[in-house]
């Protein structure tokens, strides 16, 4: 091996390690910002997922306080007085019920008045039988039987007990709260108290009051349960043929158009309509963020379930939602900044590396002729010698000698000189095999290592050489020639050092003898 092929050979490896090294980098990036994508993503999705859960615990919380509510009304606006005309309405005679009737709706109207004004909106009174007794918010309205379409009605007057939960009704749905009245432990009918999903969605325009609120009803179920002249009260939505907005909710999301100014609403809905529509026929609660016109939307859809257990609409809240547009930001800048922390490193380690080979490279080589100098020489022959030994295979070494070099030196300058040590360099590089190795043993002294090589094939290189010298054209008019000392690995011959005399005293017979020639032994 000549240090040119050496150097061929490194630089091959090395470019397979470079490879290696650029694949490693490359596949820890990756790695690292799948990493970081599945971080994003999961904090995007708890994020959600608790905005949500708020948005749930908003609406239950609401919802329980108007039951306390509800309970300290029904024990303080039903007295004895109401029990006795319900005990009166609830018999035979029809006169006698028209009266208490009357009785009722005068002696409680005050109190409706009053409770209307804290967001209740019905109170209504049944019979034992499920027959509306008194609609407050319509007196006129009564004597219609509500077992079929209301089951909050028929489970109070049949179990005798209290039934709370959301209800769909002949003129507005709500969330009822229902009590089974007694006079004199007789069961004398019941009385409803509700709120609306109005009421409930004002008291979060109040907690979130940069969100629009939204109630939809199945269409199926208003079409059921409502009466003719109250359709109205529902309109189709964007969302969904499947379900319909309640035209007070949706009016109350115009009075307030904390987002979407104008018909924007409308634009918005339509955009979402193809992720929405399939979910909302699935009857799951669910939610999801959107782009719209350069923002995140988050939209929450709660499911109402009904005093039956079905789901029978959604109240869902839409808002701009600046903390998730923040996690995205985020994005933006975590992802630059591991491809800045990656590029980097890599080309830290590259600088580094290169920097290392180029060191190692300066010493182990002669820097005028490109060699490996002495001590690289002594290194690479030591090990040779070992495993010649261990395998049991020749081993010789030449030394060379430039002859006369100093009078090149003084004839034609040390430049001159310099470059003539560089063209023998060359020579002798290109005059071996690749394992061979060549060093610039001294001043203007070559030492070559030729492992597999006997004594007398160690000549025949030895000629080879003086041949190629003597026709090489060198740029000065004396014949350029060389000396050569030839050692081999033998009995007398065990160590390198041994080695390096031999060729040495070989040398400097071949020297003694005129020069221009080959000693062996
Ligand atoms: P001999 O045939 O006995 O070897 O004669 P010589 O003149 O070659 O031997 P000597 O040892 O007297 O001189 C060697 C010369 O080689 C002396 C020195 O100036 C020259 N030399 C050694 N290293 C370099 C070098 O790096 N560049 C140049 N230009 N000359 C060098
Ligand atoms: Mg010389
Ligand atoms: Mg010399």
């Amino acid at each position: 091996m000549n240090s040119g092929d050496a150097m061929r050979f490194l630089k091959n490896r090395d470019s397979i390690h470079f490879i290696w090294f650029s694949l490693v980098v490359f596949i820890l990036l990756i790695g690292t910002m799948a990493m970081y994508r599945n971080i994003a993503l999961n904090n995007q999705m708890n994020y959600l997922k608790q905005s949500n859960e708020a948005f749930h615990d908003q609406i239950n919380v609401t919802i329980d306080r108007y039951e306390v509510f509800s309970e300290y009304l029904f024990n303080t606006l039903i007295d004895e007085n109401v029990l006795e005309m319900m005990y009166d309405a609830s018999g035979e005679d029809s006169e006698l019920r028209d009266v208490s009737r009357e009785q009722l709706y005068h002696y409680l109207l005050d109190d409706y008045q009053l409770i209307t004004a804290y967001d209740f909106r019905q109170l209504h009174f049944h019979l034992p039988n499920g027959d509306s007794f008194l609609r407050f918010h319509t007196p006129q309205r009564y004597g219609d039987n509500l077992f079929e379409y209301r089951t909050s009605i028929k489970r109070v007057n049949t179990d005798l007990e209290v039934v709370k939960g959301f209800e769909e009704g002949r003129i507005y749905n709500g969330y009822r709260f229902v009590y089974p009245l007694f006079y004199n432990d007789q069961h004398v009918g019941s009385v409803e108290v509700s709120i609306s999903i109005a009421t409930i969605l004002d008291m979060l325009y109040v907690n979130e009051a940069d969100r629009g609120h939204f109630f939809l009803m199945r269409a199926e179920v208003v079409h059921a349960l409502v009466f003719e002249e109250y359709l109205g009260n529902y309109s189709i939505s964007e969302l969904s043929d499947f379900y319909y907005f309640d035209r007070v909710v949706y009016a109350q999301f115009n009075d307030q158009r904390v987002i979407f100014a104008g018909n924007e609403i409308d634009d918005f809905f339509d955009s979402i309509h193809d992720e929405v529509a399939p979910k909302i026929i699935a009857m799951q609660p669910f939610y999801f963020t959107t782009e719209y016109d350069g923002s995140y939307y988050t939209l929450q859809f709660m499911s109402l379930i009904n005093i039956d257990g079905n789901h029978v609409g959604y109240i869902f809240t839409v808002y701009e939602d600046l903390d998730f547009r923040s996690l995205i930001l985020q994005d933006y800048v975590v992802y630059p900044v591991i491809v800045l922390f990656y590029g980097i490193l890599y080309f830290s380690l590259f600088v580094y590396v290169k920097d290392k080979k180029r060191i190692i490279k300066l010493s182990q080589t002669d820097s005028l002729t490109g060699l490996y100098n002495r001590l690289y020489f002594n290194t690479v022959a030591t090990k040779e010698l070992e495993r010649s030994k261990r395998y049991d295979n020749q081993l010789s070494l030449i030394f060379m000698d430039i002859d006369h070099f100093k009078q090149i030196n003084d004839t034609y300058g040390h430049l001159m000189g310099d470059e003539i040590l560089r063209e023998i360099a060359n020579t002798l590089t290109h005059s071996v095999r690749q394992y061979d190795v060549v060093s610039r043993w001294g001043g203007e002294e070559f030492a070559l290592l030729l492992p597999q090589t006997s004594r007398e094939n160690a000549c025949k290189v030895a000629r080879k050489i003086k041949t190629i010298i003597a026709q090489t054209t060198f740029p000065v008019e004396d014949n350029i020639t060389l000396s050569f000392g030839v050692a081999s690995f033998s009995d007398v011959c065990q160590s390198m050092d041994d080695m390096f005399l031999e060729a040495d005293k070989n040398l400097y017979r071949a020297k003694e003898l005129g020069r221009d020639t080959i000693v062996s032994e």
